[in-house]
């Protein structure tokens, strides 16, 4: 069975990101999120194992300073730490799944950097609707959603380096891209849009 794919999925927070990715995971088979590990407090809804692993940051240090690390790559997001755990990734990649990785423009350059994930941003329309999207989930202190608008035009440079662009405006229309992106990179890697294996009978 030949190995998953990576997918490095990055947008400025309150983008729609988790919307998206919520329906293309219910839509194609064989895509599975990589749950990353935190030091920042869980919102209320979050489950611990399913949206993250909630750890201190004594925990979070000493899986980061393993050798090898026990994190394929993490960074510093909002004051917070965030990795993503290399055993997960590799025991769900051994599987033949294809492994989403939702981590931040730091991360993705890491990963980029060590292994050859398909990287796709997914941007707002504009900033002033990310700041309604942002206030209209209504998850963040005032100040935590100035501290994002900030990050978000900062990460919005780095878009370029990405092989694909997604704009969330109609939602719609996004889910749509991301699953056709999937689709074609694995019709590239010679398998069939559901993830299986093809085998040609020639
Ligand atoms: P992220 O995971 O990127 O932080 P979310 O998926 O939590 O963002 O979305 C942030 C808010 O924006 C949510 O309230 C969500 O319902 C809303 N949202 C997502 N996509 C759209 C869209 N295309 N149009 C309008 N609202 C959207
Ligand atoms: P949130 O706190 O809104 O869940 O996530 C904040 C930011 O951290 C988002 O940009 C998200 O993609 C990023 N993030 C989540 N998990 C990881 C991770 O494991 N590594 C990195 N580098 N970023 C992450």
């Amino acid at each position: 069975m030949s190995e998953g794919m990576l997918l490095v999925l990055s947008a400025p927070s309150g983008c729609g990101k988790t919307t998206i990715l919520k329906r293309v995971m219910a839509e194609l088979p064989g895509l599975v999120f990589s749950v990353s590990h935190t030091t920042r407090a869980p919102r209320p809804g979050e489950v611990d194992g399913r949206d993250y692993h909630f750890v201190g940051r004594d925990e979070f240090e000493t899986i980061r300073d393993r050798t090898p690390s026990g994190f394929l790559e993490w960074a510093e997001v909002h004051g917070n730490l965030y990795g993503t755990s290399r055993q997960e990734v590799e025991r769900l990649r051994a599987r033949g799944l294809d492994v989403v990785l939702d981590i931040d423009v730091q991360g993705a350059v890491q990963v980029r950097r060590d292994w050859d994930p398909v990287t796709v941003f997914i941007a707002p329309p504009s900033l002033a609707e990310l700041e309604r999207r942002l206030r209209g989930r209504g998850t963040e202190a005032a100040e935590t959603i100035a501290l994002r608008l900030a990050n978000a035009r900062r990460e919005m440079k780095a878009a370029a380096d990405y092989e694909y662009l997604v704009v969330n405006d109609v939602l719609d229309v996004a889910v749509d891209a991301l699953r056709s992106i999937i689709v074609a990179e694995r019709c590239r890697r010679r398998r069939a849009p559901s993830g299986e294996a093809v085998e040609l009978r020639l």
